[in-house]
């Protein structure tokens, strides 16, 4: 077991990905009738509210966390297949090559841009600047290429240059607080610069489409991403 991040540990206090099932709902609310009112003050992810609406109950659902709110909204919002399509389509058209860009290189093999696994980095000193990109470890379904591969000197000083770069869109600066045995942390600590550039871009594109159900959708997605 390698050492647990805080994003790791905070998504184990993430508690809406665990739902409770559907039908043990259906049970729990087998008196409620067309009509009823239901008040759902601790709304969570949202299903009972959804259980208490397959019974023909009105449902006022609330709750203190606005992530439980966003996740409720997305569950219980009528929703399009064909817009949720075009808004993936916009949003796949504003970031996809950006970000495919940063973790590709050119195929030691056949000369097409491959994604790679990872880079290989060495350390000449202990000054951080004097820790360099060595080699690229990738594998190519065109060619057949596998393996490692030593950076050129150019190919060395790009992925520098994208490992530095400072993200051009927003994330959160603030020191976010600590919970029990977790610490305060700043989000910018949690991942590499490439990857902050990379979620900083993929939330920009998700935040800029119009303000529908599909939005949230997305929005719920992205957060998914950092709480799997
Ligand atoms: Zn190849």
């Amino acid at each position: 077991m390698g050492k647990k991040t805080v994003l790791d540990q905070l998504s184990y206090s993430f508690p809406y990905w665990e739902k409770s099932p559907i039908d043990a709902l259906d049970l729990l609310f087998s008196d409620v009738k067309t009509g009823d009112l239901i008040l759902d003050p601790f709304c969570g992810a949202g299903s009972p509210a959804l259980a208490a609406l397959k019974k023909g109950a009105r449902v006022i659902a609330g709750d203190l966390n606005p992530i439980a709110v966003l996740l409720t909204r997305v569950l219980l919002q009528p929703m399009g297949l064909f817009a949720v399509r075009e808004d993936f389509q916009r949003i796949r058209d504003a970031v996809a090559d950006k970000i495919q860009d940063r973790y590709t290189i050119l195929c030691p093999g056949c000369r097409k841009k491959i994604g790679f696994e990872h880079l290989v980095w060495k350390r000449a000193g202990d000054k951080e600047s004097e820790i360099y990109p060595d080699a690229v470890k990738a594998g190519c379904i065109k060619c057949g290429f596998k393996g490692v591969k030593p950076l050129t000197g150019s190919q060395a000083k790009q992925q520098v240059t994208l490992s530095q770069a400072a993200p051009e869109n927003w994330f959160p600066r603030k020191k976010i607080q600590g919970i029990g045995k977790i610490q305060s942390f700043y989000v910018h600590d949690q991942f590499t610069r490439r990857n902050l550039a990379s979620l900083a871009d993929l939330l920009h594109a998700i935040n800029r489409i119009p303000p529908t159900g599909s939005r949230e959708l997305f929005q719920s997605v992205f957060i998914s991403i950092l709480f799997p």
